[in-house]
């Protein structure tokens, strides 16, 4: 991508040409949420302006309007991740609903004492509490794969942690807080070899990797629209179709339903069983015009751009003193995450944001990741296709001054 192209490509986010603090924004905290393109706030606002109405109850054309939009996004979804079929596209809220679906439906139903439910290290703290929870009821266990000093997985480890007992390995396809991209392929590959289902919280990918759910081979993967450019309060979770008819439902209501009686319920078919109640419509169809904006960009040139730049900013934070870098992953995306000698996350995230810069600290939902690094949090900062070599050279010029004048 030229400077002219990624110039045209930024224009379409109005949120970035704002002045922060009397400065330019410099937005660098992806990994918490993307800001949205025009033809996703116009994709919404027409939405509610011309076709809003509920969906599958089509007795007239606006319901019958907003039912198809409803639906093609789920095909958008569906082609962007390269499932095989549109109905393994079950909606939610975003990644932490799709993972409790499917603690709460799978696992509830299907754990027993003693199963074995293995998730790791770095996992966002949405993959790692809904497991607990359904752990404390069946009397599950949890087994961790460790993490090697750079912050990848310690893959023998992992290994060596799967048996007969395991029933399910979930793990992030990318991690948020120190951007490690997990060998997703390899650890579905041996979780299968034991006979066990596979959980992809991707979440910190779709926005940064091509997804290919098949390739990966998992039984489920999840991900949220807003760190997609797309709307908040939309989600995706992708299972597998014999998988997902044996779940039990997991919310009850309206839409999930074939026939109701006080004598008994018999459930819809896939997705509608998952879906109780009005749906997010105009977020589904936020969701599809973010993936027609990723699309229509070339996904893999955005890939190109956003890892090419991921390597300058590594690069320069190297150069600033006194700066720590936190995790040195083989593979990294979206993220990264470093630490200034004698400075207060807290305090350096207030100086920059004086500037306009926005990044994040703390734990990043990953509490059990930074206990096991022995620190309390770090900053991060976190690239979207939208930013390029200016930001990240004013980020590195107030991280100078910063280390210069503690
Ligand atoms: N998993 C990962 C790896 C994440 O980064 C996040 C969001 N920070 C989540 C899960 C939860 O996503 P959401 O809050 O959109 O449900």
């Amino acid at each position: 991508m030229n400077q002219q192209q990624h110039g045209r490509l930024r224009s379409q986010f109005p949120a970035l040409a704002q002045k922060v603090n009397g400065h330019p924004l410099i937005y660098l905290d992806n990994a918490a949420t993307t800001q949205k393109p025009q033809r996703v706030l116009e994709a919404i606002a027409r939405y509610y302006s011309t076709d809003n109405a509920n969906v599958h109850r089509a007795a007239h054309a606006l319901s019958g309007r907003a039912t198809l939009a409803f639906e093609s996004a789920r095909e958008t979804v569906a082609r962007f991740i390269k499932a095989p079929r549109p109905q393994e596209v079950i909606w939610t809220r975003g990644t932490t609903e799709a993972i409790n679906l499917v603690a709460q439906s799978w696992g509830l139903s299907e754990l027993q004492a003693g199963d074995e439910i293995v998730l790791s290290t770095l996992e966002h703290h949405a993959n790692i509490v809904p497991w607990q929870l359904v752990a404390q009821r069946t009397g599950a266990l949890i087994r961790v794969i460790p993490l090697d000093k750079n912050g990848d997985l310690d893959m023998d480890a992992y290994l060596g942690l799967l048996g007969t007992r395991t029933r399910l390995v979930s793990v992030a396809h990318v991690s948020n807080a120190l951007g490690t991209v997990n060998p997703v392929k390899e650890i579905v590959a041996a979780a299968k070899a034991v006979g066990a289902l596979t959980l992809i919280d991707g979440a910190q990918a779709v926005a940064h990797l091509e997804v290919d759910v098949q390739a990966i081979g998992c039984d489920f993967y999840a991900f949220s629209g807003h760190k997609l450019y797309g709307p908040t309060g939309i989600g995706v979770l992708w299972g597998r179709t014999e998988l997902l008819e044996r779940m039990p439902p997991w919310q009850a209501g309206g839409e999930m339903i074939d026939r109701v009686s006080f004598a008994g319920t018999t459930f819809n078919v896939l997705p509608f069983k998952f879906e109780a109640g009005t749906p997010h419509i105009a977020g589904a169809i936020g969701l599809a015009s973010a993936i027609d904006f990723i699309t229509d960009l070339d996904k893999a040139e955005l890939v190109r751009h956003e890892a090419a730049l991921t390597d300058y900013l590594v690069a320069g934070l190297r150069q600033v003193p006194g700066l720590r870098l936190i995790g040195e992953p083989r593979q990294r995306a979206g993220a990264v995450s470093f630490l200034l000698d004698d400075i207060h996350p807290q305090d350096a995230a207030t100086l920059l944001d004086m500037q306009g810069i926005a990044l994040r600290v703390g734990h990043h939902c990953a509490m059990p990741l930074m206990e096991s690094l022995g620190i309390g949090g770090t900053m991060r900062a976190s690239l979207a296709c939208y930013n390029d070599r200016d930001d990240v050279d004013a980020l590195l010029a107030a991280l100078h001054k910063l280390s210069d004048f503690f």
